[in-house]
């Protein structure tokens, strides 16, 4: 039996898109679906320039603000182009994304600078929402367990199993990522419980207690089957939290 503090977490990343217009819209839509719903947390991870005017905006309600990234820079300085953890704390964040596979691909970020950023998050009071995933490669290799297990290893080693406690991890794999393919359930699970599982035998409070999301074109028509599963505790939702409508179908099938 899950804990409470696995109530379904439902966290929208909007990566680069909408402009200030529709993203005003877009949360007016998903504050007034939510409001007074019962076991579910949304969570709404808008593009940087937004954060100030989506605070704004759920003020009152139940939804959480968080970030796509951070740098693994803590405190200020000579870092152009980089936003500090405390920057985001200051404009009402509880939440930060790190190491999804898009920073990973495209930015190149490392294991030890995922872990670095992690702990960075932590370090100003933010939730760090870790991605780990293989690629459709790396699965047809048989590596998925092997990939994703070092991915979470890089994080406990750098910052400790103490550190899962405030913390949430995201299951995506990158070939379900804007791809419209899922992992089916039984996929989704295997991989959300060797991650449990590496959590639990260090620590088995804090594997108890621990939200693991699924990522990879979660919509409403496939969120029911996935959190349905035993360790799905709730959903990483790129393209379809840009739809109040979609969203909104994923945050009821979470709550029912
Ligand atoms: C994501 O951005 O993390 C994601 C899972 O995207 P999508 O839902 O579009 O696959």
């Amino acid at each position: 039996m899950a804990s409470d503090q696995r109530t379904p977490l439902i966290a929208g990343n909007w990566k680069m898109h909408g402009a200030l217009a529709e993203s005003r819209e877009l949360v007016a839509s998903i504050a007034a679906g939510v409001a007074g719903a019962t076991g579910v947390r949304v969570l709404l991870c808008p593009p940087y320039v937004y954060l100030t005017s989506v605070a704004e905006w759920i003020a009152g309600s139940e939804i959480a603000l968080g970030a796509q990234d951070l740098s693994e820079q803590t405190g200020t300085g000579a870092y152009t182009g980089e936003i500090a953890g405390g920057m985001l704390t200051d404009v009402g964040c509880s939440y930060v994304i790190v190491g999804h596979s898009e920073r990973r691909s495209i930015y190149g970020e490392t294991d030890s600078q995922v872990a670095a950023k992690f702990q960075a998050a932590q370090s100003q009071g933010l939730t760090p929402i870790l991605c780990v995933g293989e690629t459709l490669e790396q699965r047809e290799a048989g590596q998925t367990q092997d990939v994703v297990a070092g991915q979470v290893q890089a994080v406990l080693d750098a910052a400790g199993i103490e550190a899962f406690a405030q913390a949430v991890i995201a299951y995506e794999p990158v070939w379900a990522i804007g791809t419209g393919l899922t992992a089916t359930p039984a996929q989704a699970q295997e991989v959300h419980a060797l991650i449990r599982g590496m959590i639990a035998a260090l620590d088995g409070t804090i594997a108890a207690d621990l939200s693991v999301l699924y990522g990879g074109s979660v919509k409403g028509a496939n969120a029911g089957e996935l959190l349905a599963m035993d360790d799905i505790d709730g959903g990483l939702v790129g393209g379809a939290s840009l739809s109040a409508d979609e969203f909104l179908a994923i945050c009821r099938a979470a709550s029912s």
